[in-house]
């Protein structure tokens, strides 16, 4: 790997929580137009490897990482890494819902603000066009003052979403994104996540195999820290190699 062909790559990647070592020599890579599911048991290092990816894990302080992630060409981890600009490039959405304790509409404009947008016209197209691409803003349009509180709560991950988008970034993580919904929430956002892999890079944490059968088109099998198996999802689905992956998705495991 040399962080030149794909728009993500991991090479070789391991992380400790103290001594306890969580990730195991990781390496895969993560295709621009795409969904990748990264699919395995609780526990087994999903969120860590999600968390790495975005350099969430700084703050922890008995975090250590080896190895080296590149997205779109620039290693994330090197001396003249842009955190900040990181920021730009990948958004983050996590399993509950967490809209800012303020309007609908500045929770979206929060971040273009952060990042130098001012000009009100142009802070409303954001608006408009993050709401229309998560699928909210026919259900909100008339409310854009309102708290984001007081919505539902697919409509709140649906407006973490479009928060996401705000600041237009290449890559979008969702960490079990579904996983406190209600069924027909959830299907909406499963709906969601395959129309913006054509605009997006998006990796989708799940412990649930047939969503990541339904939704991705890779698939990354995580077992106790170790990448198992990696490939395209029908391949994994039809003729699992390992006998872990066999294990988990007809259910015997995880
Ligand atoms: P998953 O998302 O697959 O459920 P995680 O990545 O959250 O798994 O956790 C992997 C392992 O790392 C677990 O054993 C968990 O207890 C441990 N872990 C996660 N976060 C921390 C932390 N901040 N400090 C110490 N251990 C952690
Ligand atoms: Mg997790």
């Amino acid at each position: 790997m040399n962080g030149k062909d794909y728009k993500i790559e991991v090479e070789n990647l391991d992380t400790w929580f103290g001594n306890k070592h969580i990730l195991k020599d990781i390496t895969c890579y993560f295709e621009d137009k795409c969904v990748t599911a990264v699919m395995g048991p609780s526990g087994c290092g999903k969120s860590t490897l999600l968390r790495t990816i975005n350099r969430l894990n700084d703050m922890i302080g008995d975090f250590r990482m080896r190895g080296k992630i590149w997205i779109e060409g620039e290693n994330i981890y090197g001396s003249q890494a842009d955190v900040y600009g990181l920021r730009k490039k990948v958004g983050m959405v996590f399993q509950r819902p967490n809209p800012f304790p303020m309007s609908v509409k500045d929770n979206i404009t929060y971040g273009p603000k952060l990042h130098g947008t001012s000009d009100e016209d142009e802070l409303e197209e954001i608006v408009e066009q993050s709401l229309k691409k998560a699928a909210l803003w026919d259900e909100v349009k008339d409310n854009l003052g309102h708290p984001a509180p007081n919505l539902s709560g697919g409509q709140q991950q649906r407006l973490c979403i479009a928060r996401a988008l705000s600041v237009n970034p290449p890559v979008l993580l969702m960490d079990e994104p579904v996983s406190s919904l209600d069924p027909l929430s959830a299907s909406k956002i499963e709906d969601l996540i395959i129309n913006l892999k054509k605009e997006y890079t998006i990796i989708l944490v799940t412990h649930n195999v047939q969503q990541a059968f339904r939704v991705s088109d890779r698939a990354a099998f995580l077992y106790l820290g170790e990448l198992v198996e990696f490939d395209k999802t029908s391949r994994i689905a039809e003729a699992p190699e390992d006998e872990r992956t066999e294990a988990f998705i007809t259910g015997r495991i995880g």
